[in-house]
């Protein structure tokens, strides 16, 4: 079986440039705390805990530390609470989100109605609402675009993760209403790229495995995108969960992986995929030997039967 990885997989500049900012600090023997974990991916947030990285949620009784925006970025509160309370502030928000941020805070201020196209739950998405104003909408569908029954100067901005389709469904129920649309396509192009590469490597192979958090949405959609083509996926956290008979009988599997997966993860899972094909074809040969033993068995019996 040949193992494949999709041109475009793991750790995007946003992510990386995080992890760096942190690394840095650590280096410095500062007591640092992300606001939030820094990624979603439980393995990283755990190498960053035994460096001695903290979690905060809040900033309520907590030990003074380097705080660490994440790359999903915060609402103005967040500073304005850790300015208060003393907390030096390390800002790793992606440049790409703050670039929505901005847009929010300045399409509010120019008195557009903010439609956020996105998840409501996600950080990301959490953050830039903290910048549109009361005005602001979060829609995660056409469905729900549709439902707004909006009039007057819209603006439209996207998560940086989401897919082109499901934007292009938001507009379009947008434009059915009677309103002014300015939309800005914020879809970050590593989303673009990974989501891309991956479509292309899915028709190439007979299985695939999509290495990231389960709480990373990007990675969510990467699996969701091959799952689509009917091809076999599996959404994968690290090597140890991959499963031999996966791979029964196949002969082509892609790997891709989500923006907040590292390196020596993905390699991890490379090694053991092809480990795994190792075991079945060491298997298959000592099957073959049996069975070339026991027809050689057989023969020699036919042989003396006829003596
Ligand atoms: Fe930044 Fe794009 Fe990475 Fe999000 S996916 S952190 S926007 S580079």
């Amino acid at each position: 079986m040949q193992v494949l990885l999709a041109d475009h997989a793991g750790f995007c500049f946003g992510v990386q440039r995080a992890l760096d900012l942190v690394e840095d600090e650590v280096k410095q023997k500062q007591c640092v705390a992300t606001y939030g974990p820094l990624i979603h991916n439980p393995q990283v947030v755990e190498r960053l805990a035994r460096q001695g990285v903290k979690v905060y949620d809040d900033l309520q009784d907590r030990t003074p530390a380097r705080l660490v925006i994440r790359s999903h970025g915060v609402g103005p509160e967040v500073y304005q609470e850790a300015n208060e309370k003393n907390f030096p502030v390390v800002d790793a928000t992606c440049p790409f989100v703050k670039k929505v941020q901005t847009l929010a805070q300045r399409f509010t201020q120019e008195g557009y109605q903010v439609v956020i196209a996105g998840d409501r739950n996600h950080p990301e998405v959490q953050g830039i609402l903290a910048w549109s104003g009361s005005k602001a909408f979060v829609v995660a569908n056409g469905k729900e675009a549709a439902s707004l029954k909006l009039q007057g100067k819209v603006a439209l901005i996207a998560q940086t993760t989401l897919k082109e389709a499901t934007l292009r469904e938001i507009e379009q129920a947008l434009r059915a209403q009677p309103v002014e649309l300015e939309l800005r396509n914020t879809i970050c192009a590593a989303t673009g790229n990974r989501q891309k590469a991956a479509r292309q490597l899915v028709n190439e192979v007979d299985v695939m495995v999509v290495v990231g958090g389960r709480n990373s949405s990007n990675t969510v959609k990467l699996a969701q995108i091959c799952r689509d083509t009917g091809v076999p996926t599996y959404h994968i956290e690290e090597a140890a969960e991959l499963k031999p008979e996966w791979f029964t009988g196949k002969q082509k599997a892609g790997v891709t992986a989500g923006a907040s997966t590292p390196r020596w993860i993905i390699e991890e899972v490379i090694q053991r995929m092809t480990e795994l094909n190792q075991e079945k074809e060491t298997e298959f040969q000592a099957q073959n030997q049996e069975i070339a033993a026991e027809v050689e068995d057989m023969g020699e019996s036919f042989a003396e039967s006829l003596r």
